[in-house]
């Protein structure tokens, strides 16, 4: 799939979630929170669901816990706009409770059809939900950092950023997790590599080449 045809289906996708009222979420949202990035990146982070700043502004990962995200992000040499960042959930649950399973099973189409047009190499989720999604029945502490094929992709356990906020110990723990995402994508590639019939992944082309080095 080209650049654009992701964007076409990424912004088709967008469209159908802003005027989504398939779980009760929708009746408190000030606005819908799909997700943004580079659509070809090889790295999908995909968190739970949008707090207050995201609802106030529509983007994913813009309180604390993104701005942590976003060190994190540049410690391994990469820039918040070279990946992708989605939510399991694209409404803000009221007083930020924990999302309902009927709710996440309603919002679950949105975030496949993500997947299936970014096509990443490596998915990072960030915290239980995320991780429950592809990894069910796994606690997250005993499986964060530790890479694993789920279908055709590599999954990377992480706990939430904002857990780190909350209990400072997590703090380092989050820090060795993303420090080893460089070899998690390097190995993933070359999984991909090993196998002739799918085409070696795209980037965009875009950011300063200096910062895709470790990608
Ligand atoms: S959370 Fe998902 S399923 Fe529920 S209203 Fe929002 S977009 Fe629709």
């Amino acid at each position: 799939m080209t650049k654009e045809e992701k964007v076409e289906q990424l912004e088709a996708i967008n469209a159908e979630v802003a005027a989504c009222e398939k779980c009760p979420l929708h009746q408190g949202r000030t606005h819908t929170v799909p997700g943004e990035g580079n659509p070809n990146s090889p790295l999908l982070f995909i968190g739970e669901a949008p707090g207050f700043h995201e609802d106030q502004q529509g983007r994913p990962f813009v309180g604390a816990a993104g701005q942590f995200l976003e060190s994190l992000l540049r410690s391994i040499g990469v820039s918040r706009r070279q990946v992708f960042i989605a939510n399991v959930i694209k409404c803000r649950p009221p007083d930020n409770r924990d999302p309902e399973a009927s709710e996440v099973s309603a919002c679950n189409d949105y975030l496949d059809r993500q997947i299936a047009a970014i096509d990443p190499l490596v998915i990072v989720t960030l915290g239980r939900y995320s991780l429950n999604k592809f990894i069910p029945g796994q606690r997250i502490s005993r499986i964060h950092g530790q890479p694993r094929r789920v279908g055709n992709r590599t999954v990377m356990p992480m706990y939430h950023p904002a857990a780190a906020l909350h209990r400072g110990s997590l703090r380092r723990e989050i820090e060795a997790d993303f420090a080893k995402i460089p070899d998690v994508v390097r190995a993933a590639r070359q999984l991909v590599h090993e196998q002739p019939d799918e085409p070696p992944p795209t980037i965009d082309p875009t950011p300063p080449p200096e910062q895709l080095s470790l990608l």
